[in-house]
């Protein structure tokens, strides 16, 4: 087969590909692009539409050092895909007594857009990305995966590939359908197994009022108040294992607990810094419940419940899922 970037444009959807990726999320993209630029034909098969992609969760914070890390180029300050640059986030206890600083900067992002750029690295590298087409089983031959059977349009359709890569998230399409003698791992995700995260995008009522700034995580609550489109707005996030109605209670129960962090520190200390501390807290704690009586969209969310229980799960997935599974594909079809 012909190596060179570049070389699958223009190909047929019916040809078959080097490498079949299912999914055009951040790791199905980068391992597409890596891929690609190695010569390697490679189609990413995306359930869909294009603008869709990513719209799940709109804003995402990242770990500025992984740009550099993941020869990611970093995307252009006036444009709409970043929203703010942070030099530093903090993880506070589950009393909110103490918060650690995390002195690394972290990017403020829109998801769609990052994913579109992703998309475009991909296609400048010559890999084919088919949207709006949703993938329901391997194609297994000769006790072997050869591809996958799809839906495009309301018609069904076949892909074929030297290898095909299951990077549909916490769907796993593929791997839940592979037959128990490929002795692959086919369990299903139950739903104490994932955290059900409830999202607020807010707009503070005292957009001047002193809050905590940055990143700021409540590691055993799974609570979170993030950086939202503005200084003025923040997103207010809580995830909990089981269902969203236990995250809608976590949510209360963290600003409840917040209410009484409040309480205490005023009693007890009367310096200006805690002083500033619990307004802080408070405004967060007022804002969560004020919006508990608002109906607002909610994300079902993919992440491994153990991963709440690290202060800052959320900043090391999105790239480094891309990578593991670059490096994993390498070794299956042979590093060149
Ligand atoms: C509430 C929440 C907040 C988060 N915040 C952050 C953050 O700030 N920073 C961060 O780095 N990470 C964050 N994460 C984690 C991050 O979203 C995930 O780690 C990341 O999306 C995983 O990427 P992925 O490509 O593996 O899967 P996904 O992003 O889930 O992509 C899978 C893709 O496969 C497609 N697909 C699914 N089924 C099929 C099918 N049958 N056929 C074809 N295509 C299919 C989907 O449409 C999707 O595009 C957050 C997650 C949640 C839930």
């Amino acid at each position: 087969m012909a190596k060179g970037p570049g070389r699958t444009e223009g190909r047929t959807e019916g040809g078959r590909y080097d490498v079949l990726v299912v999914g055009a999320g951040t790791a199905g993209t980068y391992l597409a692009w890596r891929l690609a630029e190695q010569g390697y034909s490679v189609m990413v098969v995306e359930r869909d539409a294009r603008p869709d992609i990513g719209r799940r969760l709109d804003i995402f914070h990242l770990d500025s050092i992984r740009f550099a890390q993941f020869g990611v180029p970093e995307p252009d300050p006036d444009s709409d895909e970043l929203l703010a640059v942070y030099s530093d986030g903090r993880a506070v206890s589950p009393d909110g007594r103490r918060a650690k600083l995390a002195e690394y900067g972290f990017h403020v992002m829109r998801l769609p857009l990052f994913l579109k750029r992703l998309h475009s690295l991909a296609e400048g590298a010559g890999a084919f990305i088919v949207d709006g087409c949703a993938v329901r089983e391997p194609l297994i031959e000769g006790g072997s995966v050869v591809g996958v059977r799809a839906e495009k349009g309301g018609e069904g359709v076949e892909y074929r590939a030297r290898l095909t890569v299951d990077a549909s998230g916490t769907a796993a399409v593929l791997r839940t359908a592979l037959p128990p003698s490929l002795g692959v791992e086919t369990f299903r995700l139950g739903p104490e197994d994932v955290l059900y995260v409830v999202l607020r995008y807010i707009r503070w009522a005292h957009p001047r009022a002193l809050r905590p700034r940055g990143l700021n995580l409540w590691p055993l609550h799974k609570v979170f108040c993030n950086p939202g489109y503005s200084d003025e707005e923040a997103i207010l996030g809580v995830g909990q294992p089981g269902s969203y109605d236990r995250a809608e209670q976590a949510l209360e129960e963290a600003s409840a607990r917040e209410r009484e962090v409040v309480r205490d520190l005023e009693a007890s200390d009367r310096s200006a810094a805690a002083g500033a501390r619990a307004q802080g807290i408070r405004g967060i704690a007022e804002e969560a419940r004020r919006l508990a009586r608002q109906e607002v969209p909610r994300i079902a969310a993919g992440l491994p419940a153990e991963a709440g229980m690290i202060a800052h799960f959320f900043v090391f997935f999105l790239v480094p899922s891309g990578w593991a599974a670059w490096v994993a594909a390498r070794r299956a079809i042979g590093t060149r």
